[in-house]
């Protein structure tokens, strides 16, 4: 499977000419091959499929002389692009393709990473052919050896690299010791099968104490009023600073757990019943729980590591030893009749979700 990285990247004034320059005349072959496949239709009453184009770029660029800057396989992703729209055409996933003004055409893509040594020799750098080493922040860490495909998108008045990462769902072998189950829940964020309580950080706390306030003012405000507005941008700016908050945590705690860990296993929360939780601090906690699975599973792929959900049905009702021990939420201590164990229920849940996960794929 593929997984993308998307950075920004800082090109000099003379990189960023050479870039649009590119971007250009990529554009201008793109219409120029759509012009030239509506041309052979006409004449011919046949298409031209992406070979026989692909033959006609070297005349092409001896007219054209313009294109000598430009890496060869860069141009020949042109022309795949342009196949590939035929082909959603026919397939009738898309209409006919289009002529591409500027605004419609915005990246360019290097289709093989090959010389992986020079793309990321440099640090802080990435290796374009024909525009040089051009300045990249990369905010997480990604694998130079993975990498196959480098595009390079002009967006929003910036510029980006979108790395496209080839990874292969790793062998399942030895499971002893090398697994976790994680319970998610409102006590603590998390609780691990080995017997870790994370904590949830305070500043979910805070913010669900502060949003609470400023919704019950914004009911009191008159609809449509300057008030309401305000108090409504207020509400606004507090979400978004909660998230970064909250994806620093996510991140930092994912990763650890996928350091640790060869096999990785938590419930599948789009079922797990969560709804006897205050409705507020319901869809902050779902928020982050979501991006937590999704920030474990990809961390997992990229370490070579197997992230599973498991069914999320009775964890919290169930001993280690088959008992059922029914118990409602106020009950944090699990108590079981039966083999006489007694332990906090998030850590037994934990346990039970790593043994399905394990079950899973014994
Ligand atoms: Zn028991």
């Amino acid at each position: 499977m593929q997984i993308t990285y998307r950075f920004a990247i800082h090109p000099t004034n003379k990189q960023q000419r050479k870039m649009f320059h590119t971007l250009k005349l990529c554009r201008k072959l793109y219409n120029w091959a759509l012009s030239e496949r509506q041309r052979v239709y006409k004449e011919t009453g046949k298409g031209l499929n992406y070979t026989q184009q692909q033959n006609i770029i070297p005349i092409y660029k001896k007219s054209h002389q313009e294109y000598k800057g430009i890496q060869s396989q860069v141009l020949q992703d042109v022309l795949h692009r342009l196949d590939f729209a035929y082909q959603r055409f026919f397939a009738k996933e898309a209409g006919y393709p289009r002529f591409k003004d500027r605004n419609h055409y915005t990246s360019f893509t290097y289709p093989q990473v090959d010389e992986v040594k020079k793309t990321f020799s440099k640090p802080g750098y990435i290796y374009l052919s024909k525009i040089g080493f051009v300045k990249m922040t990369a905010h997480r860490e990604f694998i130079p050896s993975l990498i196959s495909r480098a595009n390079v998108k002009f967006h929003g008045g910036k510029w980006y690299v979108n790395l496209t990462a080839e990874v292969e769902a790793p062998p399942i072998k030895n499971t002893i010791g090398n697994s976790v189950g994680i319970d998610v829940g409102l006590e603590f964020f998390a609780v691990l099968s080995d017997g870790t309580f994370i904590e949830t950080p305070k500043h979910y706390r805070k913010v669900e104490k502060k949003l609470a306030k400023l919704q019950r003012q914004l009911s009191r405000k008159v609809k449509g009023s300057n008030n309401r507005g305000k108090a409504k941008a207020k509400v606004a700016k507090l979400h978004a600073k909660v998230a970064n908050q909250r994806k620093d945590f996510l991140h930092k705690t994912s990763l650890s757990i996928v350091k640790r860990y060869k096999y990785i296993f938590v419930e599948d929360l789009k079922v797990k019943n969560m709804a006897k939780n205050k409705k507020l601090a319901k869809s902050i906690h779902d928020a982050g729980w979501s991006m937590f699975g999704s920030f474990l599973e990809y961390k997992a792929i990229q370490k070579g590591k197997v992230f599973l959900k498991v069914p999320p049905q009775g964890t919290s009702q169930e001993c280690l030893c088959g008992a059922s021990v029914p118990k409602d939420l106020s009950v944090r201590i699990h108590q079981c009749h039966v083999c006489g164990l007694v332990q906090p229920r998030d850590l037994v849940s934990a346990k039970l979700i790593e043994r399905r996960g394990l079950a899973m794929i014994a």
